[in-house]
């Protein structure tokens, strides 16, 4: 499932091959990826227009034109490509943006996701709901007042979009793996070494996997390496790891270095 880092992988490639782009035409093979708007309505009103530099906002792309907004959102199996023409194309490529050079192709297979047309940043705000900051940029300043008054367990929390944008679960499993905090922790009752530590943790984490891979990695001394494996063991202790449903999602977790502390 595509995360922070695989979105601002598509925002790169969606830089190199479109921003600065004229869209000739949109084509739309399966009308249900478009959630307000029909495949008439998005030619009408992206023919002509120019591509402008995309911004990403958690796991939201957000592709501006000299005209209106086309938000992406890439579900579970979402992804880009680009051809010269019309070659080539794949039979989940859903939209296809015809450009002045070349087409951008917006694919998804099982079609969770999907586009966006927006008018103005009003109504790029009721797409998206309401998003906290991007998890990608944030300091530790910001990041420790976010978290202050908060009453959640410290998975649920850094998950959560509309307080923090763009963790997804494997970026959450790794970093309280790091931070060698349990998921459940009551962020409440954090002390102010743990809350540095967990910010640190989802930095490196973010930025090692945007920098280096283009996606959540899973390296030898990650845990992500070992996530998934009937044997897990904790790569830093060798205790078997603990799998769980944390925040709704199966998570995993050393129960040696991430102890439950809280009541
Ligand atoms: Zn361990």
């Amino acid at each position: 499932m595509p995360e922070l880092p695989d979105v601002e992988a598509y925002r790169r490639f969606f830089a190199q091959h479109a921003a600065g782009r004229t869209v000739r035409r949109t084509l739309v093979t399966d009308e249900g990826i478009l959630r307000n708007a029909s495949a008439r309505a998005l030619d009408d009103a992206l023919r002509g227009h120019r591509f402008e530099e995309p911004g990403r906002h958690g796991k939201w792309l957000i592709a501006s034109t000299t005209g209106p907004v086309v938000l992406f959102h890439f579900g579970m199996t979402g992804d880009l490509g680009w051809g010269e023409n019309d070659e080539a194309r794949h039979r989940h490529d859903r939209v296809i943006f015809e450009l002045d050079r070349g087409e951008l192709r917006y694919r998804n297979m099982r079609k969770l996701g999907g586009l966006w047309l927006a008018h103005d940043q009003d109504e790029v705000r009721a797409v998206t709901g309401r998003l906290g900051p991007d998890a990608l940029g944030i300091d530790r300043r910001a990041f420790r007042r976010l978290l202050r008054g908060r009453r959640s367990g410290v998975k649920a929390l850094l998950m959560n979009q509309s307080v923090l944008a763009g963790v997804g679960n494997l970026v959450a499993d790794e970093t309280l793996w790091r931070a060698r905090l349990h998921p459940a922790a009551r962020v409440e009752a954090l002390s102010e070494d743990e809350v540095a530590r967990v910010h640190r943790a989802m930095r490196d984490v973010l930025r090692i996997s945007v920098e280096r891979y283009d996606r959540v990695p899973s390296p030898r001394g990650w845990l992500n390496h070992v996530r998934g494996r009937p044997d897990a063991a904790c790569p830093r202790c060798g205790t078997p790891l603990d799998r769980a449903t944390v925040a709704g999602r199966t998570t995993y977790f050393c129960p040696r270095c991430q102890p439950y502390t809280g009541s």
